[in-house]
């Protein structure tokens, strides 16, 4: 049984019901946490992955919300205080691609990208903050007073030709994320970000899923493999746990060496 760092915790992981939301949830799950598994579309598939956690001896529930509706956030954890008492973790997980060259990109495609990436973390972490400060806390079970982890990507820091939205709507999250744990630090909020770099998941299935596609992604990752979503879900579990108390407003980049620029390793 995996060790259990998150027991007793309730951790929502929105977007958890596909990628590295859904390994995330499994693997926090595993670690003892309840998990509120957000999806939008992915009913079904949120369903099956609390079968499958219920399954596994694990917590878990599922709750739908768009997260750049401010109401529907609003509604979300409402629903879950009411189930659970408490919030514990955020992961802020959801996110979109919406890919064009710059100058075909339609404002609907810039807005709809940063209203989910970006938007949607400010209103889901704006509602755990609020619900950590109101919560009476429960030092026995975590050293920290809430934990928020705001999925961004490689991408906070790596230009990105012809997703100019993505890329922008992660800087976004990477400033947020940091300047959101400057302010409450001392409440003892810790907020961190992982930055994923080329994980298998269906947001980048061509970028993988042919031999052509895989070998010319592996020039670009150092470590020679793709990311799995488990990689990042450890990365998570530690993020929210005690065993990283010490550590707030920093991006973990779980990308196999992306962000070493490999293009430099035999020139320059
Ligand atoms: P994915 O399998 O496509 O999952 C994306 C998830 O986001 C889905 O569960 C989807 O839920 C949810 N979502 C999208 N719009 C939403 C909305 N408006 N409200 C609520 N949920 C919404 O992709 P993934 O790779 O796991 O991506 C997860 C996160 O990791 C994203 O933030 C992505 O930018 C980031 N990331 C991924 C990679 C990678 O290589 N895969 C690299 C760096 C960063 P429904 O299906 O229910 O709509």
């Amino acid at each position: 049984m995996a060790t259990m760092l998150l027991k007793g915790q309730t951790a929502l992981v929105t977007g958890g019901s596909s990628g590295i939301g859904r390994a995330i949830a499994t693997a926090m799950a595993a670690a003892g946490a309840t998990v509120a598994v957000n999806h939008r579309a992915g009913a079904e598939r949120a369903a099956k992955l609390v079968d499958d956690i219920l399954s596994a001896g694990g917590s878990a529930f599922a709750v739908e919300a768009d997260v750049s509706d401010e109401a529907t956030i609003e509604r979300m954890f409402e629903e879950i205080i009411t189930r659970c008492g408490r919030l514990d973790i955020l992961v802020a997980n959801a996110g979109l691609q919406m890919d064009a060259s710059f100058q075909a990109m339609s404002l609907a495609d810039w807005r709809k990208v940063i209203d989910v990436n970006l938007t949607g973390q400010f209103l889901c972490a704006r509602a755990a903050v609020r619900q950590f400060l109101a919560q009476e806390e429960l030092p026995h079970l975590s050293r920290a007073r809430g934990k928020i982890i705001c999925m961004s990507s490689v991408h906070e820091v790596i230009p990105w030709a012809g997703h100019v939205n993505y890329a922008a709507s992660k800087g976004g999250v990477m400033l947020m994320m940091k300047s959101l744990a400057q302010e409450v630090a001392r409440e003892r909020i810790r907020v961190n970000g992982i930055a994923p770099g080329a994980i298998r998941t269906p947001i980048n299935r061509e970028a993988w899923e042919t031999p052509e596609g895989l070998e010319k992604l592996l020039r670009l990752i150092p470590y020679g493999r793709i990311g799995e979503p488990e990689d990042v879900a450890k990365a998570a579990v530690w993020l929210a746990s005690d065993e990283s108390d010490y550590i707030t407003g920093t991006s973990l980049f779980v990308d196999g060496g992306m962000t070493l620029y490999p293009g430099f390793e035999d020139n320059g």
